[in-house]
């Protein structure tokens, strides 16, 4: 059993140790071929992934593939990150519902650190729907401007604000059907308002560290977000899936990142199908 920094860890079923190449039995001359020569037992051929034979040495944790499985990998990955990242949260700056949906409609295409250097003046000028309802585009591009696409979310910021004022008297509404139809909102924004400006747990943010990690421990084959968090949403506890989100985000962030995945340094390591030869 392997031990993690954080702690015991739990068992997983691993494959064998790659078997050692076998060296070609040598034959007295004029032997070869008779009937009396050793036969060697037909050995499996192991896959190497190219690997180099340090790493190869290491067992590799196979893809779960029943429910089962794919469950018990679920939870280990979650009991490991979670001690590997206490502290995980949502790295938006923000202090009411309001401001969150603000900043995560900001954040498409950009990163949480550039959203969270223009919100203070956002806020600070727009404090709620009403004000922001009544500003003029142009100033709100010319604060949001740098977080990319600043015309298309000047005006979905604008559009929220307004939509908030007349349909749901200025309050951020706490459901998934209320909050996808406002504009700039779809699925991931409305998951991540209501895990964590509401701690409600409909759904699973499906982020493009989420979609990464998920493939990577073999958790879902599904091509899109959607598949992606219908597919996770029964392997971890409900209670959990806000959480989730922020974990695997920061593992994303920090250590599975999609160029370069640091797999020697990865607290997952011995049960990630993917160590190695992550793509
Ligand atoms: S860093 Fe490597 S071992 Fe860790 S989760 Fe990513 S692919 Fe798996």
């Amino acid at each position: 059993m392997a031990q993690s920094r954080s702690g015991a860890r739990q068992p997983l079923s691993v494959t064998k140790p790659k078997l050692a190449a076998q060296k070609p039995v040598q034959q007295p001359a004029g032997t070869a071929g008779s009937a009396a020569a050793p036969t060697s037992p037909k050995r499996k051929t192991t896959r190497t992934y190219g690997l180099k034979p340090s790493q190869r040495a290491a067992p590799v944790a196979h893809s779960p593939r029943t429910m089962a499985e794919k469950r018990a990998l679920a939870l280990v990955v979650l009991e490991r990150l979670k001690a590997e990242y206490p502290d995980a949260h949502c790295e938006l700056d923000h202090r009411n519902a309001f401001e969150l949906l603000c900043a995560t409609i900001l954040s498409a295409q950009c990163t949480d650190a550039r959203v969270n250097m223009v919100t203070p003046e956002l806020f600070a000028r727009y404090p709620d729907a009403q004000a922001l309802r009544a500003a003029r585009l142009e100033d709100v591009e010319a604060i949001i401007r740098t977080t990319g696409f600043f015309r298309a979310k000047a005006k979905s910021l604008v559009g929220m604000a307004t939509a908030l004022v007349d349909r749901h008297g200025g309050a951020v509404p706490r459901t998934i059907a209320e909050l996808v139809p406002l504009p700039g909102v779809g699925r991931k924004t409305a998951n991540v308002i209501l895990g964590n400006a509401f701690d409600l747990n409909e759904g699973i943010v499906v982020d493009t560290h989420v979609q990464r990690l998920a493939r990577r421990f073999g958790l879902t084959r599904e091509p899109d977000p959607i598949g992606i968090e219908r597919a996770l949403m029964p392997l971890f506890p409900q209670q959990d899936w806000a959480l989730l989100s922020h974990l695997l985000i920061w593992h994303g962030r920090r250590t599975c990142t999609a160029r370069k995945p640091a797999c020697g340094a990865c607290v997952v390591q011995d049960v990630c199908p993917s160590a190695g030869r992550a793509d």
